[in-house]
């Protein structure tokens, strides 16, 4: 049986996406606050995420999230605005899909059908299984070239991943500054090396708890830079 997280703060929309959902045979558990609902689903395990916007405090955009941070079970959002809409996409915030408010509830039940069924697929073909590099607290998704740092996604520029994926990929070995200039510009790149130091420093900053004690990326006087594991 599936088992479906509502989180929902309006009792009556909650209550009623639950009985719709229980008459096609999932396992439903209402979650009415944000923070509530986050914990249950990272605690637990569900099978499908279905997520209100509009929360009080913690709302649905950060519910969503920390969750995809940590998980990838699917998370169907629910809006109570049209306008909404370019929000939720352009937040890019790893939701599989959303609904609108109101909607009927047939359709909400066939969505979350839709979810879960392309979810399995995904998951016997091995599709789910993004190529991952993970260092204490550090994880790295190459595939949607993502960077978590516990669980909160940091942005990098497409340069800054690439350096950081390339000396993560090969922990423990100094590189000098020339040969990461090598690796990762292509020769018509305009810059030296002082590119170089210039990206350490902004994917320090981004991950380094304390810059001046990196705990990542190390400073090899007078070679250049390590990842260390
Ligand atoms: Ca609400």
């Amino acid at each position: 049986m599936s088992r479906i997280l509502i989180i929902e703060d309006e009792l009556s929309i909650a209550e009623l996406e639950k009985d719709y959902l229980e008459m096609d045979g999932f396992e439903v558990r209402i979650e009415i606050s944000g923070e509530d609902g986050l914990n249950a689903a990272l605690k637990e395990e569900f099978d499908l995420i279905l997520l209100d916007l509009m929360l009080p405090e913690l709302d649905g955009f950060e519910v969503c999230r920390e969750i995809r941070g940590k998980k990838d079970t699917p998370i169907l959002l629910v809006s109570a605005k049209k306008s909404d809409e370019d929000k939720i996409r352009g937040l890019g915030l790893g939701a599989d899909d959303y609904i609108t408010k109101p909607f009927s509830p047939s359709e909400m039940v066939a969505r979350v059908k839709a979810h879960l069924a392309r979810y399995e697929r995904l998951i016997s073909s091995g599709g789910r299984q993004n190529e991952m590099v993970e260092v204490r607290g550090l994880r790295i998704d190459k595939t949607t070239r993502r960077v978590y740092l516990n669980g909160e996604e940091k942005f990098f520029t497409n340069k800054e991943f690439d350096l950081l994926v390339f000396l993560a990929q090969n922990p423990n070995r100094v590189f000098s500054k020339e040969e990461l200039f090598n690796k990762i510009w292509d020769m018509e790149s305009v810059g030296d090396i002082a590119t170089v130091t210039v990206h350490i420093k902004k994917i320090r900053e981004k991950i380094e708890y304390s810059t001046s004690k990196p705990q990542y990326i190390e400073t090899v006087w007078g070679v250049g830079y390590r990842f260390r594991v």
